[in-house]
């Protein structure tokens, strides 16, 4: 095997159109704080059917500005999952929040509502839910717990720009959220390497997003205290550079024209894996809830490493040497360091989250793998749970 034969568990796809629109701005006047940024904002407006759209450096600082836009006091709660990436969390520590955490449930790995309302104190203020893998969390039961409550929300969409829910309603519409944040790392589903956005319909929270991207400062005469001439400008809060450049946002345009191909082609793989892997013992593959149509940001399968007689790190290990990268999404929040000593969360907390964590495996997916890559990878995973 070649090393160049390697097939990363994800990886970004970059085409023609893509260096072209990169070029483009590279021979412009402006390569940051140009008109790509609002032509990049405008599109996932248009795509979502969200009415504002906030591009910013990338999710985690997305997420950290989206909860500071709420003005929460410190030591207030936030609730998510354990089973996310840290930044999911890690924005409430940003704004000296509590992070909370409740349990997923057990088909489709997203936050569960019931477990949300167990975990709900007079102290919680916001509930971050994540749709895990692409597919939407169960937003609308999500939605009636908030408002019930008077909670906010905000969706950690990093992985499910193209998905929808429920019945064809885009995530990032904000239909049942008060901002969606999504993420265009090179291994989610469209890249500007690194790179976010927060879509809103909040106009005050739109405005108060902005502020924060860019060191808190306003040059629009109408949110000024005074305007004394050209060179004036006001800092009116503790904002952040957490701006996007021009030339990532025109290769997020670009990669969003791409939007529905990625789509089509990361289903097609999906397909291919259930459709073999649903008859292979020890493993169960990824749910889908009805109502949900996930653009697939992870293939997650649940392995049983005991009934196979290895370990994962032996599976990992194995793959590895066969060229195919596998990865573990997620080690539970709850589970690290930082967390244990500053929050007190314990092993051992959350039944599913931990029963999933044991078993869990991330296949490669994305939209440049071959067919022989695919049938590559199915053919290594049913030997390895066969024999
Ligand atoms: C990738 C990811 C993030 C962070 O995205 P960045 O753009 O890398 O900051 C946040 N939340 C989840 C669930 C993610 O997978």
């Amino acid at each position: 095997m070649e090393k160049t034969d390697f097939i990363p568990y994800g990886r970004q796809y970059i085409d023609e159109d893509d260096l072209t629109a990169v070029r483009s701005v590279l021979e412009s006047d402006f390569l940051t704080q140009g008109p790509s940024i609002e032509a990049f904002e405008s599109k996932i407006c248009e795509i979502t059917g969200a009415r504002y759209c906030v591009a910013v450096s990338n999710a985690t600082a997305g997420l950290h500005i989206a909860v500071a836009a709420l003005g929460l006091k410190p030591g207030e709660e936030g609730i998510t999952t354990p089973i996310t990436f840290v930044a999911s969390s890690n924005c409430l520590a940003y704004n000296r929040l509590i992070p909370r955490f409740a349990d997923i449930n057990d088909h489709t790995y997203c936050i569960d509502p019931q477990k949300i309302e167990e975990n709900i104190t007079n102290k919680t203020k916001v509930i971050i839910p994540v749709d895990f893998a692409g597919q939407a969390a169960d937003m609308k039961k999500i939605k009636d717990i908030a408002d019930h409550y008077g909670l906010k929300i905000i969706e950690d969409a990093a992985h499910a720009i193209g998905s929808t829910y429920p019945e064809g309603i885009p995530v990032g519409s904000c239909t049942y959220s008060d901002m969606t944040v999504f993420s265009f790392h090179p291994v989610k589903t469209i890249t500007t390497g690194e790179g976010g956005a927060i879509t809103t319909n909040d106009h005050d929270l739109f405005t108060k997003l902005r502020l924060l991207r860019s060191h808190g400062i306003t040059r629009e005469s109408n949110q000024m205290t005074e305007n004394p001439g050209p060179w004036y400008y006001e800092m009116q809060d503790l904002g952040f550079n957490y701006r996007l450049t021009d030339i990532q946002a025109a290769l997020g345009i670009s990669q969003l024209n791409k939007l529905s191909f990625f789509k089509r082609r990361r289903r097609e793989i999906v397909n291919k894996y259930n459709t073999h892997f649903s008859s292979v013992l020890n493993l169960k593959i990824p749910f889908e809830a009805p109502g949900h149509d996930s653009c697939f940001h992870l293939y997650v399968l649940q392995m049983e490493f005991e009934k196979i007689n290895r370990t994962r790190k032996d599976v990992m290990y194995e793959l590895r040497e066969l060229g195919i990268g596998t990865q573990v999404h997620y080690i539970p929040i709850t589970h690290q360091p930082y967390y244990m000593t500053t929050f007190g969360t314990k092993k051992g907390t959350f039944v599913a989250a931990e029963h999933y964590y044991e078993r869990t495996i991330s296949l490669p997916l994305h939209p440049g793998l071959t067919d022989g890559q695919v049938d590559r990878v199915i053919q290594n995973i049913t030997r390895i749970c066969t024999k």
